[in-house]
Order: C-alpha cells, then sequence, then structure tokens
C-alpha cells in the first residue's frame, strides 16, 4: 500500500518533466527500462540547454565580454553544485570529463602511468565495467603491474573475505564498482576503501550506478577518487565527472594537454593550471555541464533519499513479479523483502530464449529493455551465461510499467515455448 502512495507523490508528480515518456512506440505506450545504460532528460535540463544556445554562448574561461562571464559563472556554478551532491570538500576536487570512462582513463593514464612499476598490484573485481578493466589492462601492460581479480560469494556479490587476502604491500591500486550495472549488488565501497589505505593503496570507486540513485559522500567513504557519467543521472551525453581528493589531484600529471590546462606557455615547455582546470585542456562540453547541474538540482530537489526509498519499493516489486516465473533466472543477490539491499535493475535469463529475441518481442509491446553483455564481458564469462537480459528502473518508473513489462515477457516466454516446445 505504501507504494501506491509513494507513487502518487513520486513518479506520477515528475512524469509530466518527462514528455519522452508519453509518445507511443510499436502502437503502445513506451515503458522504457533500460535506466542503466541511460536514463532519460527532464524538461528542466533540456531547457538548460536551450537557453545556454539562445541567450548566452561563449566560451568559458577566455572573455571579459558578458555573454562570456556569464556562461564561466554557469559553468563555474554547475561544478559546485557536483561538489555538494557528493560532498566534496572543494568545487576543485571536481574535473569535468566526457563521462565515466574518460575519467578513469585520466587517473589511469595520469596517476597509473607515474606510479606503478613493475611488479605493483592492482586489484579490481569480476564484476567491473569494461571501463574500469581496458584502462588497466593497457596500464598494467606499459608498467608490469599486475591485476588482481575479486571474485564473488555464493550470493553473487563482491567477496570481502577474498579480497582482504588479495591485499598486501604490492597493492597500489583498488578500483572497484560501487553498484554492479549487471549483478545490481551494493559493494562495501567504505569497508573496501579502509583495508585497502592501510596498505597504503590509493582507492578509486565507479560510481555510475549508485551516483544517480542514492545519495554519495565521498569523504564518508574516504575514496581518492569517484567517477560517474551524467547521461545516467538525468544530464546530457558529453559530460561527467571526477572526483579527487585536492592532494591527489594536485599530485597527478595532466593527462591531455592544450589550452585552458596552463599557466604559461613556452614554446619549450608549458607551466600548468592548478586543479580542476589542469585537466581540463580545450573547449569543455559547457552546455552539457550546466545541464549537469540542472540535473543535480532537480536530483536534490526531490530528494535522494526519496528516490532510493521509491527504488525499493518498486524492486521489491519486480522482484515478486519476477519470482513467479519459473523460467526467469536473475542474477546477483535477492532484495531484502522491503525492497532493500540491491539495486532496481534485473539482468536475467528465462530458459531457452535468447535475450536478444526477448528484447526485440518486448519492443514489440513498447517495452524498451537491453539485452547482450552490458559492458561485463568477463562477468558473464565468470557466471557461465552468453548475454542476459536487463530491465533497469528509474524514479519516474511506475508499478503499472512492471506489470506491463511482466506481462510482456511473459508473453514472449510462452511465445517461444510454442515454438520449441
Ligand atoms: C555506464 C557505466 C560505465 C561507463 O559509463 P560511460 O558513460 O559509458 O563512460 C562504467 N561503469 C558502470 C558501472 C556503468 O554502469
Amino acid at each position: 500500500m505504501t507504494l501506491l502512495t509513494q507513487e502518487k507523490t513520486l513518479a506520477a508528480k515528475v512524469r509530466p518533466d518527462f514528455p519522452i515518456l508519453l509518445q507511443e512506440v510499436n502502437g503502445h505506450r513506451l515503458v522504457y527500462l533500460d535506466n542503466a545504460a541511460t536514463s532519460q532528460k527532464p524538461l528542466q535540463v533540456l531547457e538548460t540547454l536551450r537557453e545556454y544556445y539562445e541567450v548566452y554562448n561563449s566560451n568559458v574561461h577566455r572573455g571579459v565580454h558578458t555573454l562570456s562571464a556569464r556562461a564561466t559563472s554557469a559553468y563555474e556554478e554547475a561544478r559546485e553544485k557536483v561538489s555538494r551532491f557528493v560532498n566534496a570538500a572543494t568545487h576543485q576536487e571536481i574535473v569535468y570529463t566526457r563521462n565515466a570512462s574518460e575519467a578513469i582513463n585520466l587517473v589511469a593514464y595520469s596517476w597509473g602511468l607515474s606510479n606503478l612499476q613493475r611488479g605493483d598490484e592492482v586489484i579490481l573485481s569480476v564484476m567491473e565495467h569494461h571501463s574500469n578493466l581496458v584502462p588497466w589492462q593497457i596500464v598494467a601492460q606499459k608498467t608490469g603491474a599486475v591485476l588482481k581479480f575479486v571474485e564473488l560469494t555464493e550470493t553473487q556479490e563482491f567477496n570481502l573475505e577474498q579480497f582482504k587476502s588479495l591485499l598486501s604491500d604490492k597493492t597500489k591500486l583498488v578500483s572497484v564498482v560501487h553498484v554492479s550495472n549487471t549483478l545490481g549488488c551494493i559493494n562495501p565501497v567504505r569497508e573496501i576503501a579502509e583495508l585497502a589505505h592501510k596498505y597504503g593503496a590509493k582507492v578509486l570507486i565507479d560510481a555510475c550506478q549508485s551516483v544517480p540513485h542514492m545519495g554519495i559522500d565521498v569523504r564518508a567513504i574516504d575514496c581518492d577518487w569517484l567517477v560517474a557519467s551524467g547521461h545516467k543521472m538525468c544530464a546530457p551525453t558529453g559530460i561527467g565527472f571526477l572526483y579527487g581528493k585536492l592532494d591527489v589531484l594536485r599530485s597527478m600529471p595532466p593527462f591531455l594537454g592544450g589550452g585552458e590546462m596552463i599557466a604559461d606557455v613556452f614554446l619549450e615547455y608549458s607551466t600548468y593550471a592548478d586543479v580542476p582546470a589542469k585537466f581540463e585542456a580545450g573547449t569543455p562540453a559547457i552546455a552539457e555541464a550546466i545541464a549537469l547541474g540542472a540535473a543535480v538540482d532537480y536530483l536534490m530537489q526531490i530528494g535522494m533519499d526519496k528516490i532510493e526509498a521509491y527504488e525499493h519499493e518498486l524492486t521489491a516489486y519486480l522482484f515478486e513479479q519476477l519470482r513467479k516465473i519459473p523460467q526467469v533466472k536473475v542474477y546477483g543477490p535477492q532484495p531484502a523483502a522491503d525492497g532493500t539491499g540491491r539495486a532496481a535493475l534485473a539482468a536475467f535469463t528465462a530458459g531457452e530464449v535468447h535475450p536478444h529475441d526477448l528484447s526485440t518481442i518486448l519492443d514489440q509491446a513498447g517495452v524498451a529493455i537491453r539485452a547482450g553483455h552490458h559492458c561485463t564481458q568477463p562477468l558473464h564469462r565468470y557466471l557461465g551465461a552468453q548475454s542476459t537480459a536487463r530491465a533497469s528502473l528509474y524514479f519516474y518508473n511506475t508499478r503499472e510499467e512492471v506489470d506491463v513489462f511482466i506481462g510482456a515477457l511473459k508473453e514472449a516466454i510462452e511465445f517461444f515455448a510454442g515454438i520449441f516446445g
């Protein structure tokens, strides 16, 4: 019952902000359940983009004229908003990047190449997104550092005990995902950071699937870096951010060279600007950064605690319904009865039906879910699954949409049973 009241006060309240959700797809009302890949954007964010281009489009940090001053202050105000959103100590700890992938590459190329040596160890986990694997593979190949992997427990969660056994004085970096985009498990990042720091290792948290869905406090986690993408938290594509502790960021060499990141340039050498400018070479994604600030405003106005609570209720309902379909096997931990303990997404298989076929059939019913390896191919291999289908929810999704999804899923399973059976 609480779900219905919550729904009226949250999803029902916010849906007018997302006109894209009002359309029909293949003759059915769109049910968008691919939020772990990218979220939809509210009007408040779209209007921010439009206003920038209609009213004060201008380059930042370069001009003294009125439009440039306005663009610069909006761009820097957005940084303040992101900084407060994750409780950074100062706005200087927030570096704008294109997305989370670029943020991880920044740390890998800047910090990794200049700090890792042959025999040093980097601890990742088997559930990492390709974005938190490939950059470290490249750096390991260049430096001779060794990659170690945390495996899963029986309930398909982060194996903290095994992680402890991997830690040693050789450990220089622990880089792990906060919330898995496939398993939906929530990793104990605070404890992971504390343990890693005892060995003097640095800690990077991939927060792509947590920042949009729950309140994040980088100082409570005590990570050295944290990365996220704007496009999964109601902001446009092309903007993400890297949080780094101020002294850690200051100790790192530049990643990309060019305009904006310098103090003085001579023909033979240059001196660099202080952080965060040091890591923002060239004209940035100005409108997108300002719109990221608008997205943060939007989420904070709703309240991350409300978003989290509402998603728990939807999660409980989603899993209750999925459990009733015997062919469906969901990966990752089960939620508690109140929907807590995991993210509002379900990566699953349905008997012999290929996830791509499932997704295609569901699309005919207007339901958008993802099929594939969700950029966690090693995890799928580890789980012994070629691919999975994934439904992922956000705060604007409703219980009725879960019903439509479940109905279409049952029909698809029956349809294929008819073919194969
Ligand atoms: C989406 C995602 C990424 C990569 O984000 P990009 O926006 O593609 O750079 C990394 N890690 C996780 C857990 C993700 O969900």
